[in-house]
């Protein structure tokens, strides 16, 4: 790494090459502002002297300019064996820019990134500071700071590695989709008294080359080992209030080079007994690179590290090895994109065009995927967008002292909570009626399931409060006895099967007294940005088991809680019926069909139709249209009483879709809708436009297939 920065207390140096005089000028300015010395050049003439003189600690060079262009330039720089970093600058397109930062990458030039004309100051100052930090630390060291006067050698790190001089610093991993906290990794830091801070990819390299890789693994792994016991006590649980932090994972980087050496995977899992650590908790990253030198070697180590229970994850994937195959071929249960994709997915679509095949691969093979160096929010949403697992990187937080780790938890889960709060109210559900939307699916809960009770609820700040509740009288309950409160927590489903016997709740007063729960299931809810809402939970007063067939199926039901959800009770709903407009109907319908497939249960649509409602309109006005529509719907909920859905299909049609209904069913129900239309209408005055709809009905075995084609392949008309 360099960064042979000007004598101490000098600002560093930026070079501007740009044909433009307009634009070297309003970069030099904004470098100026921002603490740098700048000068500016119009044309490589006289450049190449300029960066021998004056010798700029950074070059922003134009691509594009008349005599020589900038990739010439960088040939050039290369040639003359510059040690300065580069910042590109143009008005060409992102993908040129990209091939132009991998050009002078393999030229071996330092660079720093790229930035595409009309730049904002914003972008350029951060390059600028980017170029001047040196990475490595929570801090970042600015030039003129302090000037290593000489580079760390062997036996220095070896007097480290005795004087315990290697300290570690902890860098959070969160899921994408919610920002909750699985784990850290734990990364080394080298501060060395004369020479400063020592960047990891200065030092592992050496001790790399030197055999004393392992002795720094295993200080690595006693430390990170000892302050992961720490961080998820009961004490530290009781000063945080929650339980997360006492099921997180422990990320550790392994060379590839200690994978002969089996001696080391003995002590680390004999560390972990010790203090009671189950090795499913420890997760191993090792480089792609490395994974793969002794083929044999790796794959025996590999293999007996995952049957003892460790993770195995494979760092920086993408960077270009023949990495598919090690990942088909070695036992990984993670694969993390390489921060180089992910810290310029916003600017270049080739690395999002990496970061999506890498996450798809992932998925393909069943793997968690991580993209490290998340360095903005837009990044984020996009790695959610593609299903990407877990997060990490500067946007959720650089890489923590452990004294800060806790601070750090706390307020970000203060703020979180917040935030959840502000989006529950925007939902504006709390201490509102029942709605038949949520109660049909608490019933088709409780059918399904078999359970006494089934609830909706919603975690407000100190109560749950149920927005649809079978079998259970009351409306809420505190929020520190509630079981939703603790799935919530963990952030996935949480399972109780006798409520008598589990720690967290034997003592819990619901158990104790009535309502005496001994089951309980609960799935978290999420609204579309991400925020834990509620449960979605069964309960029993018996204890009951709970299959993976069962998980499914409730996660299938807490999804279709979710789409009601997103719709507020206005939107997602036709206006004149308050039925669920087209797009919603097809949606939860889609779900449906999924639930259906799961349980292998027929379903069964009954829809009726006002194919004269154009000409009603037009006959008696839009006003006796509309009626017609409301009078017809309230028929078709009377009459379907237990349809698991109901919409406005389309602008002329109401359609009823029944879970575990066949045809026969569906038929009868047809029948009794007809009736009940012709009994409204006998009760209408003489003069009153009649309501004469035809009604037809479809049944859907289970199968393949989007819900909407297979429906209308199987309409059937009643008489
Ligand atoms: P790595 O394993 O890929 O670790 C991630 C690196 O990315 C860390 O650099 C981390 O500080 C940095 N990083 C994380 N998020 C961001 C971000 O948003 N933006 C940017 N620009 N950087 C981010 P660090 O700590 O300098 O470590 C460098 C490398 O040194 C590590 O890369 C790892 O390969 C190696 N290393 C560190 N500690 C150990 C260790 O204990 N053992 C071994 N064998 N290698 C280690
Ligand atoms: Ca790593
Ligand atoms: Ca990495």
């Amino acid at each position: 790494m360099k960064t042979d920065t000007p004598g101490k207390g000098k600002p560093p140096r930026l070079l501007i090459l740009d044909d433009e005089a307009m634009t070297g000028e309003t970069i030099a300015r904004i470098a100026h502002f921002a603490g740098f010395e700048a000068r500016h050049l119009t044309s490589s003439a006289t450049f190449f002297d300029e960066v021998t003189l004056w010798q700029p600690d950074i070059l922003a060079i134009d691509l594009i300019m008349p005599e020589m262009d900038g990739v010439e330039v960088m040939a050039e720089l290369a040639r003359r064996g510059s040690q300065a970093r580069l910042i590109i600058t143009s008005g060409v397109g992102s993908r040129i820019l990209d091939a132009a930062g991998r050009s002078a990458r393999e030229h071996g030039l330092d660079i720093v990134g790229v930035i595409a004309k009309p730049f904002s100051a914003v972008g350029l100052r951060e390059l600028l500071y980017k170029a001047v930090e040196m990475e490595g630390g929570p801090v970042a060291a600015l030039p003129g700071e302090r000037t290593p006067t000489r580079q760390a050698s062997v036996e220095d790190l070896e007097q480290a590695l005795t004087l315990g001089q290697i300290r570690l610093a902890y860098q959070p991993k969160v899921r994408c989709r919610t920002g909750t906290l699985v784990g850290f990794e734990a990364l080394a830091r080298w501060q060395h008294p004369q020479l400063g801070a020592i960047p990891p990819d200065v030092f592992i390299p050496l001790a790399e080359a030197h055999g004393l890789i392992d002795r720094l693994t295993l200080q690595v792994a006693e430390q990170a080992l000892d302050w992961l016991v720490e961080i998820s006590s009961e004490d530290t649980a009781k000063r945080v209030g929650q339980h997360v932090l006492q099921d997180i994972l422990l990320s550790m980087n392994v060379s590839a080079r200690s994978l002969g050496n089996s001696d080391l995977f003995d002590a680390i899992l004999r560390l972990c007994r010790e203090r009671g650590i189950a090795p499913q908790r420890i997760v191993l990253e090792l480089t792609e690179t490395s994974a793969m030198q002794d083929a044999t070697t790796s794959l025996d180590t590999l293999t007996r590290l995952r049957l003892q229970g460790f993770q195995l994850s494979i760092d920086d994937f993408g960077t270009g090895y023949s990495s598919m195959v090690q990942l088909v071929r070695l036992p990984f249960s993670e694969i993390k994109v390489d921060k180089r994709f992910v810290m310029t997915a916003t600017d270049s679509e080739e690395s999002r065009a990496v970061i999506r095949s890498v996450v798809e691969l992932g998925r393909s093979l069943g793997l968690n995927t991580t993209a490290e160096g998340v360095e903005d929010s837009e990044t984020l949403d996009y790695l959610d967008e593609l299903k990407c697992g877990l997060a990490q990187g500067y946007l959720i937080s650089r890489p923590l002292p452990p004294e800060d780790v806790l601070d750090w938890f706390i307020s970000r889960e203060a703020q979180r909570e917040e935030r959840r709060l502000a989006a529950i109210m925007s939902l504006n559900l709390l201490d509102t009626p029942a709605e038949p939307r949520f109660d049909r699916l608490t019933r088709l809960a409780c059918r399904l399931f078999g359970v006494s009770t089934a609830l909706i609820s919603l975690l407000d700040r100190d109560r749950q409060w149920f927005k649809s509740r079978q079998g259970l009288d009351v409306a809420e309950t505190p929020r520190d006895i509630a079981f939703c409160h603790k799935t919530l927590e963990r952030d996935e489903l949480m399972v109780v099967p006798d409520a008598r016997t589990h720690p967290l709740f034997k003592y819990n007063p619901l158990v104790r007294k009535s309502p005496f729960i001994r089951f309980y299931a609960g799935s978290p809810l999420y609204l579309r940005g991400g925020e834990k809402v509620g449960t979605l939970c069964l309960i029993d007063p018996e204890p009951r088991a709970f299959g993976e067939g069962d998980a499914e199926l409730l996660d299938d039901l807490a999804r279709m809680v979710e789409n009601e959800l997103a719709l507020s009770s206005t939107d997602g709903h036709d206006e004149c019926t308050g039925l669920l407009n087209r797009t919603s109907f097809r949606e939860q319908a889609e779900a449906a069909c999924q639930l259906c497939r799961r349980l292998n249960l027929p379903m069964a649509v009954v829809s009726v139709r006002l194919e004269e409602l154009p000409a009603v309109n037009k006959l008696f006005g839009r006003e006796i249209g509309d009626r017609q529509l409301r009078d017809l719907a309230i028929l078709m909920m009377e009459s379907t009483e237990d349809a698991d859905l109901i919409g406005r299909y389309r602008a002329t049609e109401i359609t009823a879709l029944l879970l575990g209904v066949g045809l026969e069913t569906a038929r009868e129900i047809g029948g009794r809708l007809h009736r009940a239309i012709e009994r409204s209408n006998d009760g209408q005055a003489p003069d009153q436009a009649r309501l004469s709809p035809s009604i037809r009905v479809a049944a859907l075995p289970p199968g393949e297939g989007p819900f909407e084609q297979r429906m209308e392949a199987a309409w059937q008309l009643l008489g």
